[in-house]
């Protein structure tokens, strides 16, 4: 595989895959995925000062400050630089925040991003969400679905496969958040859009309503390309 991309920016409505095709990246791909939706309840986990704030943005289905999160993910990508293939799964989500990690890019140099774009309707996610069940667990965070043909079932119904944890559903997958979610995506998803595109990032579209195997197929198809 060329060395030409090297930061992958997954880009999709909450549920069209971007967790799970992250997982298949780093098990087959060697890729480091940075999901700035587990860092956070990492964080709410652990009880801090930043772990309240976060916790009251998610519970009410906002989105975390911009520079918060920023700096959380500068923090991580100073820390992990030298690892040689990333994901960011959910950031940037905002214009303002791909204008901070554009700016660190810039500074890095060796940093090639390329922006994957997960293409699927919106009454499909809201079905995927309220199917989906996630490991309890905050070093785990595993998610799986109830769905008969997602192919992401649980062995046991409330039992997470990796670490036994209990599966429960996300306060944010309840109904009510999932609509607050889907109206925060595209209140900022054509400024990020035009944001990328006005800077020249490369763009990969990805049909997701199908399965993630497939998804992930055609990612790879084309990576070995550019
Ligand atoms: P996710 O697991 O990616 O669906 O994220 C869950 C929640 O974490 C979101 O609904 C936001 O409240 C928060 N969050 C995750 N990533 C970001 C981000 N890049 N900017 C702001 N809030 C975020």
């Amino acid at each position: 595989m060329s060395e030409a991309t090297n930061v992958l920016l997954f880009f999709g409505l909450p549920g069209s895959g971007k967790g799970t095709l992250s997982a298949l990246c780093t098990q087959h791909l060697s890729y480091e995925q940075l999901s700035t939706g587990n860092l956070c309840r990492e964080h709410i986990a652990k009880r801090s000062e930043i772990g309240k704030q976060i916790d009251f943005a998610i519970q009410s289905g906002k989105l975390v400050d911009d520079s918060l999160i920023t700096s959380m993910v500068l923090e991580w990508f100073t820390q992990n630089i030298a690892q040689k293939r990333v994901i960011l799964d959910g950031f940037p989500r905002t214009a303002i925040q791909a204008q901070g990690l554009d700016e660190f890019v810039k500074k890095a140099q060796n940093l090639k991003p390329l922006l994957v774009q997960l293409s699927i309707a919106e009454d499909v996610v809201i079905d995927r969400l309220g199917a989906r069940r996630t490991c309890s667990n905050k070093s785990c965070q595993a998610v799986y679905s109830l769905a008969d043909e997602s192919g992401l079932k649980p062995r046991a119904i409330d039992q997470c496969d990796i670490c036994s944890s209990k599966l429960i559903v996300r306060k944010d997958d309840e109904a009510a958040a999932i609509k607050e979610r889907l109206k925060l995506y595209r209140a900022h998803e054509q400024a990020l859009l035009d944001f990328y595109a006005d800077a020249g990032y490369p763009k990969l579209q990805l049909e997701a309503n199908r399965p993630i195997e497939q998804v992930f197929e055609n990612l790879k198809q084309h990576l070995v390309k550019v």
